[in-house]
């Protein structure tokens, strides 16, 4: 808490410092729960433990002949965070979330990484983008998106708009109009970019479930009407999960069994709530079950890990895990959320 018998420059300088903290945290959380679960994505438990027999605990490499992320380097990050940054990109240019700069940058970005010919993106991402290059209007290209592409992408609308969660919901709903047009993508991302806000705020873990609940509710109201199951009572049952008192390893495959940890939005977005609150908030163990649990592990590291990592802060990373996925992936997060902080302290 900044204290309030500082001079008035120490106060926002300490603010400032605050906020970049949590900014950097958040996207650090992206990066590294990414690139942590790469090497075991779309790998069941049994798959995991045959080829990784002692617990992940590091930034490894892909697997040979690993069905989306063959040839990748120990730390490399996939489409979570790049779409996290384009993301951050947009806004850093518009100072807004907006339906057509949205739709440009995915789509300017999937060409350039050739990626309808490929495996790169996920179901509704692929769909919704080949809908827009064949000349579907923005407004009708998402209306099936429903998998959690929209909540691996979405902590920017969280970062800025901290603590206001309607002003959080109304950014990702705008954000999901391309691709996740359904209330029930709406509803996951919101729930995922609320939790981020609260940790902008607040140390308080009780905040960030209630902050979540909140955005799974009021997003559930946008969008196109489609089906998936409730994502507040998976996360409630998500919950109870990991307050059962059984051991950290019977406790991964009971969520993997009874909420899931697919690309369904009511799947992975309540197992990540759920890690981020088992491990106290700490991104580090939360990223490191994501990529031990199995399912579609880089991106329920990217979400838990946004989660957290806004939560702690930037501080909890060791600079040997800044560095790596910065070298390896050629990226400047910390400039990133330096400009993001300024946009912030001068609202
Ligand atoms: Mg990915």
């Amino acid at each position: 808490m900044i204290n309030e018998t500082l001079p008035k420059e120490e106060i926002s300088k300490t603010k400032r410092q605050m906020i970049f903290k949590k900014v950097y945290g958040t996207l650090l959380g992206v990066a590294y729960g990414d690139a942590m679960g790469m090497p075991t994505s779309l790998m069941n438990p049994i798959m995991i433990r045959k080829m990784f027999p002692e617990r992940i605990t590091q930034l490894l490499p892909a697997p040979i002949g690993h069905v989306i992320h063959n040839g990748m380097k120990a730390g490399q990050i996939t489409d979570d965070t790049q779409q996290t940054l384009l993301l951050v990109d947009l806004f850093l240019e518009e100072k807004k979330f907006t339906k057509e700069g949205v739709a440009k940058k995915l789509l300017k970005w999937a060409k350039s990484l050739n990626a309808f010919e490929t495996l790169i993106l996920g179901p509704s991402s692929l769909r919704a983008l080949k809908m827009i290059d064949s000349g579907v209007s923005i407004d009708e290209a998402g209306w099936m998106g429903d998998t959690n592409g929209a909540a691996m992408k979405i902590s920017p609308a969280g970062i800025v708009n901290p603590g206001d969660y309607d002003a959080v919901v109304k950014d990702v709903a705008e954000i999901c109009i391309p691709t996740h047009n359904t209330n029930i993508a709406i509803a996951g991302a919101s729930a995922v970019a609320c939790a981020v806000s609260a940790g902008m705020v607040s140390e308080n873990l009780e905040t960030i479930i209630d902050a979540f609940m909140y955005g799974a509710e009021e997003g559930m109201k946008l969008g196109n009407q489609w089906y998936g199951a409730s994502i507040i009572k998976r996360a409630e049952h998500a919950l109870g999960i990991i307050r059962s008192g059984k051991s950290e390893e019977e406790i991964w495959q009971d969520l993997y069994d009874y909420i899931g940890a697919g690309v369904a939005m009511s799947e992975s977005v309540p197992l990540a709530l759920a890690l981020v609150v088992y491990y106290d908030g700490d991104p580090l163990k939360t990223i490191e079950a994501a990529a031990n649990l199995g399912g579609d592990c880089d991106t329920i590291g990217a979400i838990a890990g946004s989660i957290a990592g806004a939560f702690s802060g930037s501080d909890v990373f060791p600079n040997e895990i800044i560095e790596r996925l910065s070298k390896v992936n050629n990226i400047d997060l910390k400039n990133y959320a330096e400009r993001l902080t300024e946009i912030l302290v001068s609202k």
